[in-house]
């Protein structure tokens, strides 16, 4: 399947070993200079032909004669690609991009400039930004174009396609959004809304699942750069998406659009996005640890069906005592232990970060943690400790973010503690992850932490999904009369 297809979009990239990116996707939206070297934009691949089809705008080029085939190829194939991704799902139509590639059609290109790849960009004749192509629609859209060289393909066409277009609809929606795994898992997952069963998310999952310590926003560029971890996170970000989608109702689409800014300046990310469209993102966050510490079992949700890529369990903990991980946590990300000590135990977190969460698979309860940063389980348990957002959390900037300081994690007997309070903390209103009811939630509310705030009480678990349904949608409806 597709390896290297990034859309875009950070300077200062590290690639991994063996990945090229071409030289259009060397520049961020807002990245103000060209790449090294270059002085101008680089533009698009030569055509030495090309064909129309009727049935949907766009336009099929090749750079050379010999790839002319693949255009035959590739029309059976975009009009399944369109139907399910444009008019089946509520991504946007594609921009006409008046009179590049020598109409307004959207274009394709089969062209030795993909690089044993592909890529999808919108061209950048503004210095080097981006045009908004609408700049009253609320969306910071622009016309892109895709680019495959055929010598990427094995038989993998279909994937290639289903990928590369829904980068088209990205960057219809909102070329700013920063961190990868937006683009990157939406792109996976159209993969399988396109044909289901053909797409590549068992495979880029693993990746996912590896690495839980790297944080909702994260990806492999930065894995590899500190960690010499050879990853493909942000393509397994699919795993998230498909929660999101399955598990609380919210399409993928809905997160871009309500991610999307009008203008060059990216005021909202899809993490705003989230506290939007769910109410809690730190909640949200702290469910999606659950569902994926959950996959290789018999409680994983049944969208998930068919992948059996555990979770990475970083450390198995035996005695109290200290407990720093080698790995992580980035900002959002979840670093999980299996604590095999036969007591109450108590956690406190030793941060300057300050807000946690803590994921308890072995329960299938989230907590939010509380008091000075601590908490209360019964061991023996798998947890997820997981970092959770603050207001001075940048999610245009700080996705590659390690926490700030040392994180220490302190586990105690549960005797031995000062935040265990069982006749406060221990409500009984906690609703478990998978309770299904309509549940009165508790908890922090849908609040975001102030910088000078620390959480509030201890006890308090994440409100359901089933709490957030009939929350989100009216927002939903409205978001798809968009
Ligand atoms: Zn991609």
């Amino acid at each position: 399947m597709p390896a290297c297809h990034m859309p875009a979009l950070l300077a200062g990239l590290t690639l991994p070993t063996g990945m090229t990116m071409p030289p259009a996707m060397q520049l961020g939206a807002d990245a103000g200079a060209p790449p090294p070297g270059q002085t101008s934009y680089p533009g698009r691949p030569d055509s030495v032909g090309h064909v129309d089809w009727d049935e949907i705008p766009v336009r099929c080029h090749w750079d050379d004669a010999d790839f002319e085939t693949y255009c035959d190829q590739a029309k059976d194939y975009m009009l399944d690609v369109w139907e399910a991704q444009v008019e089946n799902l509520p991504w946007p139509t594609p921009f006409g991009d008046d009179g590049w590639g020598g109409d307004d059609r959207t274009d394709i290109y089969f062209s030795k400039d993909g690089a044993y790849g592909a890529y999808t960009i919108c061209d950048y004749p503004d210095g080097w930004n981006f045009t908004d192509a609408d700049p009253s629609d609320g969306r910071a859209g622009c016309a892109a174009h895709l680019v495959i060289d055929p010598n990427a393909l094995d038989n993998d066409l279909d994937g290639y396609l289903a990928h590369e277009f829904n980068h088209i609809l990205q960057f219809a929606t909102d070329y700013n959004e920063p961190s990868l795994p937006p683009w990157e898992g939406a792109a996976v997952q159209a993969e399988e809304q396109t044909w289901a069963g053909r797409g590549s998310w068992k495979q880029y999952g693993r990746s996912y699942q590896n690495s839980p310590f790297a944080g909702l926003l994260n990806d492999g560029y930065e894995l590899n750069a500190t960690y010499s971890i050879y990853s493909y996170y942000e393509y397994g970000s699919a795993i998230w998406l498909m929660h999101l989608t399955s598990g609380y109702g919210i399409s993928t689409t809905d997160l871009w659009f309500a991610g999307s800014d009008e203008g060059n300046e990216n005021t909202t990310t899809v993490w705003d996005a989230l506290w939007e469209l769910t109410g809690d993102a730190d909640a949200y966050l702290m469910d999606l640890e659950l569902a994926r510490a959950l996959i290789g079992t018999d409680d994983a949700p049944a969208y998930y069906d068919g992948f059996d890529s555990g979770i990475e369990i970083q450390d198995t903990i035996t005695e109290a005592g200290d407990y720093v991980p080698e790995y992580g946590p980035y900002n959002l990300g979840t670093v999980y232990v299996d604590v095999e000590i036969d007591d109450e135990v108590q956690l406190v977190v030793d941060s300057e970060h300050r807000s946690w969460g803590l994921v308890n698979v072995t329960d299938q309860q989230t907590t939010k943690l509380g008091g000075d940063l601590c908490t209360v389980f019964t061991g023996p348990a798998r947890v997820g400790i997981t970092t959770l957002g603050t207001t001075e959390l940048n999610t245009n900037r700080n996705f590659h973010t390690l926490v700030e300081g040392e994180t220490t994690f302190t586990l105690t007997r549960a005797d031995d503690n000062s935040c265990y309070e069982p006749a406060s903390g221990d409500t009984g209103a906690a609703d478990t992850a998978d309770t299904g009811g309509g549940g009165d939630g508790g908890g922090q509310g849908n609040k975001r932490p102030q910088d000078d705030e620390e959480p509030g009480g201890c006890g308090c678990a994440a409100a359901s999904p089933a709490m957030f349904g009939w929350m989100v949608l009216p927002v939903l409806a409205a978001r798809r009369r968009r």
